[in-house]
């Protein structure tokens, strides 16, 4: 069974940012490190958005970032200022590219296309079965999603998160590319939870998503 230093299973978004960060730090250099996952994520499969204060460390993948806010529901709508932060975007092809360039850079550290069956751990060391070979490390860094961590529990409702998103080109100018739609709550709410988020790159081009929270569908 072939031994390396640290595995991480799941190559996403947090997989990934934590090869990277071992890929920076000359510490891992004489370190051992594989990375499983039947997927090698490189396409354009999501556009992640989030906060931050003032210049960050991704800003060089930031495709758009807005100063302004805007939040409405059937009563009011509000554009708030976000005064030294940044609503950032950046498309998860540029993230992939960054990170795999860096990562595939690196000698001691291996990506393999597995997907992982079991872990299996004891005092020494972990085991990693998948469906082809199996693999030991003194630590391994789990992010495949768990979803027993909220069906096996009683204790707090389950609410699933269904996003769909279009990205819309208009003849005219339709768009303050200034502020990011954040939350409009001024469509029928039908019993759930329902808004929309409207991410402007100009006036007449956005990225349009609908969120519902829902307990099926
Ligand atoms: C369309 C969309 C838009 C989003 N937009 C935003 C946003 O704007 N802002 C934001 O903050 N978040 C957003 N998110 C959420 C964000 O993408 C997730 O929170 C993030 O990807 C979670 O990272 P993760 O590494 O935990 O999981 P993932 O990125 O899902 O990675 C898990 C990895 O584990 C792998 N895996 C699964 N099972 C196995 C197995 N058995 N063996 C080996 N590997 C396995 C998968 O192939 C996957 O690569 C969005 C998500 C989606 C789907």
């Amino acid at each position: 069974m072939k031994y390396y230093d640290y595995i991480i299973t799941g190559a996403g978004a947090a997989g990934l940012m934590l090869a990277y960060r071992l890929a920076n730090d000359s510490f891992f250099d004489q370190k051992s490190i594989l990375i499983l996952d039947p997927i090698e994520r490189i396409a354009d499969d999501k556009t992640w958005s989030f906060w931050e204060d003032g210049k960050g460390e991704w800003d060089n993948l930031v495709s758009k970032s807005w100063n302004s806010v805007i939040f409405a529901n059937s009563i009011s709508k509000l554009k708030i200022p976000l005064d030294s932060y940044r609503y950032k975007m950046i498309h998860s092809k540029d993230f992939y590219h960054e990170v795999w360039s860096v990562i595939r850079s690196k000698s001691n550290i291996k990506f393999l296309k597995q997907e992982i069956v079991k872990l299996v751990s004891n005092n020494k060391y972990v085991e990693v079965h998948t469906h082809r070979s199996k693999f030991k490390a003194s630590k391994v860094f789990n992010s495949i999603p768990n979803s027993e961590n909220y069906t096996k529990q009683n204790k707090y409702p389950v609410l699933k998160q269904h996003f769909v998103g279009w990205f819309i080109k208009s003849d005219s100018c339709s768009f303050d590319s200034s502020a990011a739609t954040f939350m409009d709550f001024d469509i029928p709410q039908e019993g759930n939870t329902r808004f929309m988020y409207i991410l402007p790159f100009n006036n007449n081009e956005a990225l349009v998503e609908y969120t519902l929270f829902s307990k099926n569908y």
